[in-house]
C-alpha cells in the first residue's frame, strides 16, 4: 500500500486553523504521509507558517492569490516572499499559489503584473510554480511559454481546462493537480479532458476546505477525502489504484524535490 499526498491544503482558513494537529495525526493514520500547505495571501503567510512549522510532514507554499492582488502592492511582492523564503527554514518547496483568474473583476493588469513577479522568483530560486488558472486560458499560456525556458516545474493547480489549453499544457511539460470536481456530476467534459493527461505527471489534491468530493458535498472537505478522488480517477483512467497511489506520489516528490 502506497502512501498518499494532498498536494493542496487551506490550512490557514478559518475551518481548519485550529484544527491543524487533529487533521495531521488523523491524516498520518490514514496512508496520508505528505500534505502542502498553501499560502495565497503574503500578509498571512506568518499566520501560516506558525500553523504547520512543527509538523514535518506539512510543506509550504509561498505566494499571492490573484483575487488578492488589489491588498499588496506589487513592488512589496519580491520583498515579502524573498524575507520568507530565507525564514523559513528549507519548509518552503514552491511559489504560489499566483496565477490569473478572470472570473471576479480584478483588473486583469494587475494579476499579469503579480503573477510575472511570482515567475521571476520561481526562476530565481528554480521552485516550481503552483498555478491557479480560471477562466484565463489564453493569456495564461501566452505568459507561461514566454517563461517556460527559465522554470524548473510548473504544476496547474485544481486542473479545469480546456481540451486546448491541456495541449498546450502538456506540450510545456506541466504537471496538473486534480481536486475534488473530477468527482462532481457535471464534469463529464473535465473526465474527458483528464484522460488525456500523462499519468507521469499527476498528483492529487482537495484544496481543503473547499471543493468537497462526490458524495460527501455539503461536509467540510478535509485531507481524508483525498482517496475518494484517486479512487475516482483510477474508475475513470480504468488503471490499477496501487499503481496510481505510488506513481502520484513519487510525481510530487519529483516536482517539489522532495528525497
Ligand atoms: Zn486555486
Amino acid at each position: 500500500m502506497s502512501n498518499l499526498i494532498d498536494s493542496h491544503v487551506n490550512f490557514g482558513h478559518d475551518l481548519l486553523k485550529n484544527d491543524v494537529k487533529r487533521i495531521y495525526e488523523e491524516s498520518l493514520n490514514e496512508g496520508i504521509e505528505r500534505m502542502l500547505c498553501i499560502n495565497s495571501n503574503l500578509l498571512n503567510f506568518q499566520k501560516d507558517f506558525e500553523l504547520v512549522k512543527n509538523h514535518k510532514f506539512i510543506d509550504m507554499s509561498v505566494g499571492h492569490h490573484p483575487n488578492s492582488t488589489g491588498e499588496i502592492e506589487s513592488s512589496e511582492i519580491p520583498k515579502f516572499i524573498e524575507k520568507y523564503i530565507k525564514d523559513s527554514d528549507n519548509k518552503i518547496v514552491g511559489i504560489g499559489e499566483t496565477g490569473l483568474d478572470y472570473h471576479y473583476q480584478v483588473p486583469r493588469i494587475k494579476q499579469i503584473e503579480c503573477f510575472e513577479l511570482h515567475l521571476e522568483l520561481a526562476s530565481k530560486y528554480h521552485l516550481p510554480i503552483i498555478v491557479h488558472m480560471r477562466d484565463a486560458e489564453e493569456d495564461m499560456i501566452d505568459i507561461l511559454s514566454k517563461y517556460r525556458a527559465k522554470l524548473s516545474n510548473i504544476l496547474i493547480h485544481c486542473f479545469t481546462g480546456s481540451q486546448k489549453f491541456a495541449n498546450q499544457c502538456i506540450e510545456m511539460d506541466c504537471y496538473y493537480s486534480l481536486s475534488g470536481i473530477i468527482t462532481f456530476k457535471n464534469a463529464d467534459i473535465l473526465r474527458n479532458v483528464i484522460k488525456t493527461l500523462p499519468l507521469n505527471r499527476i498528483i492529487f489534491e482537495t484544496d481543503s476546505p473547499y471543493l468537497t468530493p462526490d458524495p460527501f458535498r455539503g461536509k467540510t472537505n478535509e485531507p481524508k477525502y483525498l482517496k475518494t478522488i484517486i479512487e475516482k480517477y483510477s474508475k475513470i483512467m480504468s488503471t490499477d489504484l496501487d499503481n496510481i497511489k505510488k506513481e502520484s506520489t513519487s510525481n510530487y516528490k519529483k516536482l517539489f524535490q522532495i528525497f
